[in-house]
């Protein structure tokens, strides 16, 4: 068995391009775009400009859909590799965008790959990732609980050639900007299990029946999370993806890869917050020496320092499982959990050593803490895949007398 964490020259290569262009073209971009204390933010067609220069400078680098494969006009890496140019490309809030692989685009694009026919990948796909459309995920409904898609109400019925859907979605992320949307909705009214009454749907947008009642405003603003009615919406039978009472299905292929993509991505936002922490306590000097030099600010640094590697090796190990076509459940459940409550405890503790400053705009950290929160709520709340963890460790225990396979079936 070969356990090798080293990076061959060519991937060394692209990490250090992916570094290179996110502090000599993004970040600087970003400043523009959201102004930095001397110049106000860039508005309308300015602000558009500047965020297309962005991806044409990232398509010409050929930093372009690092998640997709090469005949898609994507880089071909593996989820490992994929891990790392993530991690590089979120150490900005732009990144992922100018590279195309931001969410939810980015695991729309993976489930159109498995599930879409050759017809819907030309018409959804393609311009995906090309950079000419985005897209949005349809799943969460205010009326029932999101953390069980078993209770999904909106609902489809044929009616002739046609399906008609109706119900209710919210925090639908990105459905203002979209040009499509991949859509839940239950189409069985009596499936032999409870997971099979699901249909996945694709819609294009504006579409009559599909209406935005709000943008909903949350602790990151009101930057298109939107709530949406459905009415009488109807819909060619080629416009369903997968096939009927596959959309649960559906929707776990997709949450797999998209989650661990966004604990990647929170990687680059728990470094950048500990890199902070260390930087102002080397800086601040307090009764008699810095920050650093206290045991109190050291024990944050350590606990901070230690929850990171952690949180690198479970994304790496997860990524090696998908790589390999194995089961991976259980470990992308245990890193997202585990990375989501890693990146709020390090912000919130580069908060603490910065005091006042770190509570003011004037850093990033407060934007980082606002987006953090919802690691913990959204893609499978916290306690949800506890029980989703706990479940699989007692059956692992029961099954072969003991827990070792639950605790990613490593060799030791
Ligand atoms: C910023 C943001 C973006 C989002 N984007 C999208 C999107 O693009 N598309 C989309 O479809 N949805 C989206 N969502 C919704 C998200 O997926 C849901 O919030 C999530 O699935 C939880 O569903 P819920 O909000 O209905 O909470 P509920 O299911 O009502 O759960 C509330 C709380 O109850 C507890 N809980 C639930 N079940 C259990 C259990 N079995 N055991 C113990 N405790 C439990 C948990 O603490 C949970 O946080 C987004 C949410 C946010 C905040």
């Amino acid at each position: 068995m070969a356990i090798d964490f080293s990076l061959s020259p060519d991937l060394e290569d692209i990490r250090r391009r992916v570094r290179t262009f996110v502090e000599d073209v993004i970040k600087p971009a970003e400043c523009r775009i959201e102004g930095d204390g001397q110049a106000l933010p860039l508005q309308g067609n300015d602000r558009i400009k500047e965020l297309i220069a962005m991806r044409k400078m990232a398509y010409k680098e050929r930093l372009w859909l690092p998640h997709m494969p090469e005949e898609w006009g994507g880089m071909g890496l593996t989820h490992v590799q994929l891990a790392m140019v993530q991690a590089e490309a979120a150490r900005s809030y732009y990144g992922p965008w100018a590279l195309n692989c931001q969410a939810p685009d980015e695991g729309n694009m993976l489930t159109l790959l498995h599930w879409g026919t050759q017809e819907q990948k030309q018409q959804y796909l393609k311009p995906l990732c090309e950079g000419l459309s985005t897209s949005c995920f349809a799943m969460t409904e205010p009326e029932v609980a999101g953390s069980d898609p078993t209770l999904i109400r909106t609902s489809g019925y044929r009616d002739g050639e046609e399906w008609v859907l109706n119900g209710h979605k919210w925090f639908i992320s990105n459905a203002h900007r979209a040009q499509f949307a991949i859509l839940i909705a239950r189409t069985e009214e009596d499936p032999d299990l409870p997971q099979a009454a699901n249909t996945a749907f694709l819609i294009d947008l504006p579409m009559e029946g599909w209406t935005e009642v709000r943008q909903i405003e949350t602790m990151h603003g009101s930057t298109g999370h939107s709530e949406i009615l459905i009415e009488d919406l109807r819909l060619q039978e080629t416009k369903m993806l997968g096939g009927r009472g596959q959309g649960h299905l559906l929707g776990q292929y997709r949450l797999g890869p998209a989650r661990l993509a966004h604990c990647m991505r929170w990687i680059a936002q728990a470094e950048t917050a500990l890199d902070m922490m260390v930087e102002r306590s080397l800086e601040r000097f307090s009764h008699g020496s810095l920050l650093a030099e206290k045991q109190g600010i050291q024990w944050l640094i350590a606990d901070s320092t230690m929850e990171l590697y952690q949180s690198k090796l479970m994304v790496l190990h997860a990524a090696y499982k998908i790589d390999r076509n194995e089961d991976f459940k259980s470990e992308v459940s245990m890193a997202k959990h585990f990375v989501a409550n890693t990146l709020n405890r390090i912000v919130d503790r580069s908060i603490q050593v910065h005091g006042a400053l770190g509570y003011s705009t004037d850093t990033p950290l407060a934007h980082m803490y606002q987006h953090a929160r919802w690691a913990r709520l959204a893609d499978g709340a916290d306690e949800v895949h506890q029980m989703r963890i706990a479940q699989r460790t007692i059956n692992t225990f029961t099954d072969y007398g003991s827990t070792a396979r639950a605790t990613g079936g490593l060799p030791i």
